[in-house]
């Protein structure tokens, strides 16, 4: 074992210096391997025994030492050793300790048949373990540092895209000339693809850094699937093909699950299946079994788009690949979203299967097992549907009534305030928490929506103190719903600011139909008149 251990050193030193000198380190590996079987055969036939043969491999053993030394002064030269530092500290220990055992061997003093070259591997072992654990620090704060980078990057894009939609919002709004709404109507596509890229590369870095959490809330299921319909209404008349949405009316109606996430991944499917059929037919089909207390969902999207071709099945789920890429050269995408779909589904523990027929269509699938809330049966989601639509129409005044609205983001305030315009709703625009309080001890708000990320005081802290300021009499936002706009639309952000004490909670981009919703919800009825 001590004839061929110098072997093993050439072996983990050529990986350890990323292959730089691998012609020696081979030579000398093929050499003591072929050295030490020669001494085996002398050995066994009785011509010389291995006491005898012993100095060839000792030759070998002096060479990879002279080799060790030399390579490393080399990488000190070159700046290159800094990356395995420790262990060079550990290979020099063995080097003295290997060059110890020669002499004590020939000259016959300190003894110890190996004994001063096992010390030396000892060493060598213990440093290797301070570099792997210098190394795992070193990734885990770089791993860390990207993640804040590409958080702190979405939010900052984010942040203009959402102004640019709400402007854009309030252009299609008020414009009737048909040229400047088509350019609307591209400006908002753009600024919504935009947007989802921004998200996916976020949730990408989230799961990467083991941060994306999967929560459970209660959700409507129905609420769930009438929202995809109309969501995915318009993409798919917009190509000719029909939209196939098929519930089990015996579903539970109330789930316990991460409705948000799933969501998404309904959304990736469905978007996918869109975009990758040209005609024919898109088709949602969710049903269930129960188990014990709980429901196992079936989700499976399906079209009779252009399919998959079998050689790129293995490949569908790894990040920023896309499938034939010349014939979906015209098709938007980053690759990204089979990924994130799978990956969130893991989370969950289950998985995303796929089949596809190339040229005929596919079919992506999945279970989920969620926590039932109410038994009450779903029913028919087709009688629903309309309803809610027309409900976002709807539009409305409310004299007399006044809202304030803070954030510190000019752009963001006058993209509120358009959108109220037409409700002749009073509304006062402040930038700080600061000022909020000074507004909201002046007079009385029916309603304020409270920016959460603020410099100075946050959404959150300037909520706490209109709290305590509520506690006095006189106060005259004793009683108003305080309401966060936030972009940070994860899933059990809504009930974190729901615990620290907000009414309701607005996502960002702020859409007409979600504004409208809460105020409509808080403001006094008898103010408010349909039109
Ligand atoms: P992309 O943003 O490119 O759509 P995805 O990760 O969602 O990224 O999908 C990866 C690739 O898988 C796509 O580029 C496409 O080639 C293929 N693909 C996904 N869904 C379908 C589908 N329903 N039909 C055909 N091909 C699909």
């Amino acid at each position: 074992m001590i004839e061929i251990v110098a072997a093993f050193f050439c072996m983990y030193f050529n990986e350890v210096q990323k292959h730089h000198y691998e012609k020696v380190y081979v030579i000398l590996e093929y050499g003591i391997i072929i050295q030490f079987l020669i001494n085996t055969v002398l050995d066994m036939t009785g011509v010389a025994d291995y006491y005898l043969t012993l100095s060839f491999s000792h030759a070998w053993s002096f060479a990879v030492i002279l080799t060790a030394v030399v390579t490393m002064l080399r990488d000190l030269e070159r700046g290159r050793i800094k990356n395995y530092k420790y262990i060079a500290i550990g290979a020099v220990m063995v080097v003295v300790s290997a060059l110890v055992e020669l002499i004590s061997f020939y000259a016959s003093v300190l003894g110890g048949f190996g004994m001063w070259l096992s010390l030396g591997l000892i060493c060598l072992l213990l440093m290797t373990v301070v570099q792997a654990i210098r190394d795992t620090i070193l990734a885990a704060a770089a791993s860390e540092a990207k993640s804040r980078f590409l958080a702190s990057m979405s939010h900052e894009i984010r942040t203009p895209i959402n102004t640019v939609l709400g402007m854009d919002e309030m252009i299609l709004r008020d414009t009737k000339e048909p040229q400047t709404r088509e350019c609307a109507k591209d400006i908002y596509a753009a600024g919504n693809a935009l947007l989802t890229i921004i998200n996916d590369i976020l949730d990408i870095s989230k799961i990467e850094s083991g941060k994306m959490e999967i929560l459970s809330v209660e959700y409507s299921l129905k609420k769930m699937l009438v929202d995809t319909r109309n969501m995915m209404r318009d993409r798919a008349s917009k190509k000719g093909l029909e939209l196939v949405i098929e519930a089990d009316e015996d579903l539970p109606s109330i789930l316990l699950g991460d409705d948000i996430r799933i969501r998404q991944i309904i959304f990736n499917m469905m978007t996918n299946a869109i975009k990758y059929t040209d005609s024919g037919m898109v088709k949602l089909k969710i049903s269930g079994r129960r188990e014990g207390d709980k429901e196992i969902l079936f989700v499976e999207v399906s079209d009779t788009g252009i399919g998959i071709r079998p050689e790129d099945m293995p490949k569908l789920f790894q990040e920023f690949e896309r499938m034939d890429e010349l014939r979906n050269r015209s098709v938007e995408g980053t690759g990204l979203g089979l990924n994130i779909t799978h990956q969130l589904l893991k989370l969950m523990d289950s998985t995303l299967m796929a089949e596809s027929i190339y040229g005929e269509g596919s079919r992506f699938y999945f279970e989920l097992e969620q926590g039932i809330v109410s038994d009450t049966p779903l029913g028919d989601i087709d009688s629903e549907l309309d309803e809610v639509v027309e409900q976002k129409d709807t539009a409305f005044t409310a004299e007399g009534t006044r809202i304030l609205v803070v954030d510190d983001n000019e752009m963001n305030l006058k993209v509120v305030e358009g959108m109220l315009e037409p409700t002749k709703i009073h509304v006062v625009a402040v930038n700080s928490g600061k000022r909020a309080i000074t507004q909201a001890s002046y007079r009385h708000f029916d309603l304020i929506l409270l920016d959460h990320m603020m410099p100075e005081m946050d959404g959150v802290e300037t909520l706490h103190q209109l709290k305590k300021l509520s506690e006095n009499e006189g106060f005259p936002c004793k009683d108003s719903p305080i309401y966060v706009l936030t972009a940070n639309a994860m899933s059990g952000m809504k009930e974190k600011f729901l615990t620290e004490g907000f009414d309701g909670f607005i996502s960002k981009p702020v859409s007409t139909a979600e504004l409208f919703d809460a105020v409509l919800k808080v403001l006094p009825e008898d103010k408010i008149t349909f039109c």
